[in-house]
């Protein structure tokens, strides 16, 4: 029975008068990947930002790891790996120069080729971060969220804008990254890519949670209350021909 690692109680948001995050109560479990769906504006980046130490909640409780955020966001930060926007990084440094510099921030010895192997980047140790292509970017990305060695990565949309086999190589290394006992918590917009990948996961609408359970819970919830898609649905999608055409394999590399 694995145990609770993070706890979110009754949390709200406000930004002036607004209101963007109106109570949401939810926990994640040590060892899965935890998926916070819903549509744009819905409060996820808010509701990460704030477990992830970044931005002042309104009120509400929130614990990592058995430290409560309010007194502890220190002791929380060095536990969790959090995902920049790629934006981020010195566009004129190369990866190996770039995790030493943020290697140096957390004040951590860690090897970089190692490191780069973890994400299929070795090759690219010299390259400068923007010669990467969209896929490599957040490989990379995901790479330097490991370098403190966390217990909880947080990835928001890290498959945005790929073509389809780099989404697949980076579904296989966050399935690799939870493999090693890492916990994951992902937004994404792709419901394909939340069956695949999540254990548990939240959906969000207007800063509350209006559903919380396994992919599989849900989908059969709906069947039981007696939805149907409206037309037949074909044994393929287009996606699956794309990649029966086209394989499997990765191009950018
Ligand atoms: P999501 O990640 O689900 O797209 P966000 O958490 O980014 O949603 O945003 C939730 C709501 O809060 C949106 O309506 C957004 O415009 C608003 N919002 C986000 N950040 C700020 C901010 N710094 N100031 C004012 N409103 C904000």
């Amino acid at each position: 029975m694995s145990r609770s690692i993070i706890q979110v109680s009754n949390l709200h948001k406000k930004y002036g008068e607004f209101e963007a995050v109106k109570g949401i109560s939810f926990e994640v479990m040590e060892g899965e990947i935890f998926g916070l769906l819903g549509p744009n504006g819905a409060g996820k980046s808010t509701t990460l930002e704030i477990i992830e130490t970044l931005r002042q909640k309104t009120s509400g409780e929130v614990i990592v790891d058995g430290m409560n955020l309010d007194q502890s966001p220190d002791a929380i930060k060095k536990i969790i790996g959090v995902q920049l926007q790629t934006s981020g990084y010195y566009p004129g440094l190369n990866l190996t120069e770039l995790i030493q510099l943020f290697a140096g921030l957390y004040n951590e010895a860690v090897d970089p080729l190692q490191l780069l192997d973890k994400v299929n980047l070795r090759d690219k140790a010299k390259a400068k971060f923007k010669e990467l292509s969209g896929g490599q970017k957040q490989r990379f990305s995901i790479a330097t969220t490991l370098i403190n060695r966390p217990k909880i990565i947080f990835l928001d949309e890290p498959t945005t804008g790929l073509d389809p086999q780099a989404r697949r190589n980076l579904w296989d290394l966050i399935l690799d990254i939870r493999k090693q006992g890492t916990t994951v918590i992902i937004t994404t917009h792709y419901m394909d890519e939340a069956e695949v990948l999540c254990d548990r996961v939240a959906i969000v609408d207007s800063g509350k949670i209006i559903a919380i359970a396994s992919p599989d819970q849900l989908i059969d919830d709906l069947v039981a209350s007696g939805f149907e898609r409206p037309k037949e649905v074909k044994k393929a999608s287009l996606e699956d021909v794309f990649i029966h055409l086209t394989g499997h394999s990765l191009r950018e590399d």
